[in-house]
């Protein structure tokens, strides 16, 4: 469907949010010949977006704001139920979103990702398994990029890997990728969304215009999105699943080593192979152990990206190359460098308890010095510590939450004596990794907590400890 772009020309437009998303949503908007407000309820804002052309207004946003605006668009981080907006959708004043805007300039087919968790690692993943086939990609979306201004400068011979929130789904018409997946539904975000309902049907809205030419591409192994395929009716549904063997989809298939097909050069038997079966012809992409991301949440990140990429007719050799190659993306159990043996590893992204879990499981084989702590959520930790005390030779702790974690970690019977308090210093926690660490052993930083006690942000905590590994 193609929408008519003078619809923009000479409109008011009014920009709810100067974030990301709404520098560029003002400067696409006045691409097309638009009159644009960009509007944010912060009044202490220091924009330095080139904004040329449009008029900012920060501070207090009361109703005479949308005196004379056609049209608004609305930022994902904010929430369709503040006072401006709700004055402006009782006026009837049409309001869409970035992601709106983003389909309505798109030339380019898109493949879009949405789900509790793992949306940035599969869109990056697909970004490079797309650009295999495509001359250009657009990364972009939730991911940090904006939608789009990405895709304003890309055509039909191009494609664009779209992260995608339940937030941003919330003001969509008429947005309609090629290919969609939905990774998985799990509770978050329900005091923006009010229910699970409401968050489920916000991430169902990713494939409402889709047709009978297009794709959603579901986990079979999570009962809500399986449950989604048996309803939907206007588009091709596509199961992805780690546990079960699929007529039709992307799977894991078990081989016994003897009787491995070797469709492809170089390749070593094993057990357990990524698979895409389509139309009766069955397609082993490359076994588990090859992967290049680790633990079983990424081989159904991997599954479902690599399904989206056939789907966009990439080569099943070329997804081969791609999933063996792709590390991961930074801060998500992030290989950094090894020495003398031992393997370092960064997972400042873990800022909960559920995602060190996935980190100590993700190495199912090998031993553990595990630094964890920082800015204490207070969540529970006692299934964390179940993990723990299978896996991790010696805790080294940091942080503001270290006092708490070491009393917890001792009343869930990990041992007194592999516990290591370093106090707010990344540098000493590293130091006595590699002191105590031996040839085999692994050494991962996977805090469970937020970085705010130590650092700006995860992605600062993540640098640091890089940093310092190198430096070692
Ligand atoms: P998102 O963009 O949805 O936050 P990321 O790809 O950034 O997801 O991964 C963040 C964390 O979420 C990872 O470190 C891991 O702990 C967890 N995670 C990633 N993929 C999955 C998955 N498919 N299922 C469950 N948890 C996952």
């Amino acid at each position: 469907m193609s929408i008519d772009l003078s619809r923009w020309k000479g409109k008011n437009i009014l920009v709810i949010g100067a974030g990301i998303s709404g520098f560029a949503a003002s400067r696409v908007a006045k691409s097309l010949g638009a009159n644009v407000i960009l509007s944010d309820a912060k009044s202490n804002l220091e924009i330095t977006e080139p904004l040329d052309g449009i008029e900012v207004k920060l501070g207090e946003q009361t109703s005479d704001l949308l005196d004379g605006i056609d049209r608004i668009i609305v930022s994902p981080a904010v929430p369709l139920k503040i006072p401006i907006l709700q004055t402006a959708i009782e006026r009837g004043i049409e309001i869409i979103s970035e992601i709106e805007l983003g389909f309505e300039v798109c030339r380019s087919p898109i493949f879009a990702v949405t789900g509790t968790n793992g949306k940035t690692t599969t869109t990056t993943l697909l970004g490079l398994l797309l650009q295999k086939k495509f001359s250009e990609v657009g990364v972009c979306g939730n991911i940090g990029i904006a939608f789009s201004e990405t895709a304003q400068k890309l055509d039909e011979k191009s494609a664009i890997a779209l992260e995608i929130s339940s937030y941003q789904m919330e003001s969509t018409k008429n947005f309609q990728p090629h290919v969609s997946s939905i990774l998985n539904v799990t509770p978050d975000h329900l005091k923006r969304h009010g229910s699970m309902e409401v968050y489920q049907a916000m991430k169902e809205k990713i494939f409402a215009n889709e047709t009978l030419n297009d794709y959603v591409v579901l986990n079979y192994d999570d009962p809500r999105t399986r449950e989604i395929g048996n309803r939907v009716k206007n588009c091709n549904v596509v199961f992805f699943s780690r546990k079960a063997q699929l007529n039709k989809g992307a799977f894991i298939e078990f081989v016994p080593p003897k009787d491995a097909e070797l469709p492809f050069k170089k390749m070593m038997p094993k057990a357990r192979w990524l698979t895409i079966r389509w139309n009766g012809k069955s397609y082993k992409l490359c076994n588990v152990a090859e992967l290049g991301i680790k633990g079983s949440h990424n081989v159904e990140n991997a599954l479902a990206a690599a399904m989206m990429a056939y789907l966009a007719g990439v080569e099943p050799e070329k997804i081969r190359e791609v999933l063996i190659e792709f590390q991961g993306v930074e801060h998500r159990i992030e290989f950094v460098r090894e020495i003398d043996g031992v393997k370092y590893f960064n997972d400042s992204k873990a800022t909960n308890t559920d995602s060190t879990i996935k980190a100590i499981d993700a190495f199912d084989e090998g031993h553990l010095i595990l630094i964890a702590g920082g800015d204490d959520k207070g969540t529970d930790l006692a299934e964390m510590f179940e993990h723990v005390k299978k896996r991790v030779d010696e805790l080294i702790l940091i942080g503001a939450a270290a006092e708490r974690f070491h009393r917890d970690a001792v009343s869930n019977g990990y041992p007194a004596e592999k516990i290591h308090d370093v106090g707010f210093d990344m540098k000493a926690a590293i130091d006595l990794a590699r002191k105590i660490s031996k040839s085999g052993q692994i050494v991962l930083l996977s805090p469970a907590c937020a970085s705010f006690d130590m650092y700006q942000n995860f992605e600062e905590r993540g640098k640091d400890f890089k940093n310092i590994v190198n430096n070692l």
